[in-house]
C-alpha cells in the first residue's frame, strides 16, 4: 500500500491575520516585522469579527492569527482579542493561533476561546535566542509555554523548529526537539528553514543546506516516530537563492530524505520526486499543521 504525502496550500482558504497590524516591538533579526506586511490586519475585536465574517462568506475554512510581540516576546493585543476569537470559533472557522510566550493563565484563556491549533517556535539555545530575538530567555522558557498550552487542554499543539536560525548554522535544533519530547505530545511538528529575507538584518546570510534540513528532520522523526512532521512554507524558496532553484530542491529533498509526511507549497519538482518514490499525493487547502482528523472540513483531493 502506498504511503500518503500531504501537499498543503494555504491560499485562499486559510488567510493570515495580524492582530497587531504592522506593529512589533521585538524587531527580530530574521524578520524585522517584514512578514506582518503580507497579512490581513485586524487590531480590534470588532475588526477581527467583521473581517472573519467576510472571509467566511468568501469561502475561508480557517484563519491563522498572528502578529507582532512586545519586548518580552508576548503577542501584542492577544488578551483583548480572545472574546472575538471565541466568536470566530462559533462561526466554525478553524483557528490556528501563533501564541508567543504565554503563562498558565493566558493559556487557559486561549483554550476557552476555542483555539484549535496553537503554534509557537521552539528554540533550543539561549545564545540563538539572544542573537536573533534579543531576548534573555532560555530553551526551558520556550518549553514552559508549550507545557502551559498543553496543560490548558488546547486540542493541537504544533511547535515550529527552525533549521539554521542561528544565522544559517545548526545550533540547538536537536535540543529543541529533545525538550519537546520530555513534556508534550505535539500534533504536528513544522520544520521551517531560515530564509534570508530582503529588508531584514539577515538578508545576506547563507541559508542552511539540504543536508542540515535532512539531519534535523531525521532526528525529529527518530524522536517522534508517529507524529506528523511537515516542511513549512517558511523556507528559502527561490528568489533569495539568486534564482538557484537547485538549492530550493536540495532543501525539499533533504526534508523528504529525513522523513517528512508532507510540505507546504511543495515545488512541482518535489512532487515529481515524491511520486517517483511511490507516495500518493493528497492536496489539501490548509496549513500543514492541520490535524488529519480535520481534513474533512477543508478542500482536498488525491
Ligand atoms: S518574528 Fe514576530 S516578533 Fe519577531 S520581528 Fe517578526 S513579527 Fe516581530
Amino acid at each position: 500500500m502506498s504511503r500518503v504525502f500531504r501537499a498543503y496550500n494555504v491560499w485562499p482558504d486559510f488567510p493570515s491575520i495580524s492582530i497587531s497590524g504592522e506593529a512589533c516591538s521585538l524587531d527580530c533579526r530574521h524578520c524585522g516585522g517584514v512578514y506582518l506586511k503580507d497579512m490581513a490586519q485586524a487590531t480590534t475585536p470588532n475588526q477581527l469579527v467583521t473581517l472573519c465574517t467576510r472571509l467566511k462568506e468568501e469561502g475561508a475554512r480557517g484563519v491563522l492569527l498572528s502578529g507582532g510581540c512586545d519586548r518580552q516576546g508576548q503577542m501584542l493585543n492577544l488578551e483583548k482579542m480572545l472574546p472575538a476569537v471565541r466568536k470566530i470559533h462559533e462561526m466554525d472557522l478553524i483557528i490556528k493561533l501563533h501564541t508567543g510566550f504565554v503563562d498558565a493563565r493566558m493559556a487557559r484563556k486561549i483554550a476557552e476561546a476555542g483555539v484549535d491549533i496553537a503554534s509557537m517556535e521552539m528554540v533550543g539555545d539561549s545564545k540563538t535566542i539572544k542573537l536573533i530575538f534579543g531576548i534573555d530567555a532560555t530553551a526551558e522558557d520556550y518549553l514552559d509555554t508549550f507545557i502551559n498550552l498543553w496543560n490548558a487542554g488546547i486540542p493541537h499543539i504544533c511547535p515550529h523548529v527552525c533549521v539554521g536560525l542561528h544565522e544559517g548554522k545548526l545550533k540547538g535544533e536537536t535540543t529543541a526537539l529533545e525538550l519537546l519530547k520530555t513534556e508534550i505530545k505535539p500534533s504536528t511538528i513544522a520544520i521551517i528553514v531560515l530564509r534570508p529575507t530582503k529588508g531584514t538584518k539577515l538578508a545576506r546570510i547563507r541559508p542552511p543546506a539540504g543536508e542540515d534540513v535532512e539531519k534535523t528532520v531525521a532526528y525529529a522523526r527518530k524522536l517522534f516516530p508517529k507524529t506528523k512532521i511537515i516542511l513549512g512554507a517558511l523556507r528559502p524558496r527561490g528568489s533569495e537563492l539568486k534564482g538557484n532553484l537547485e538549492k530550493r530542491l536540495d532543501i525539499e529533498i533533504g526534508a523528504l530524505e529525513g522523513g517528512i509526511d508532507g510540505a507546504e507549497v511543495p515545488s512541482k519538482e518535489m512532487l515529481a520526486e515524491v511520486l517517483s518514490r511511490g507516495f500518493k499525493v493528497k492536496k489539501i487547502q490548509a496549513y500543514g499543521v492541520l490535524p488529519v482528523e480535520y481534513e474533512d472540513r477543508v478542500r482536498s483531493e488525491f
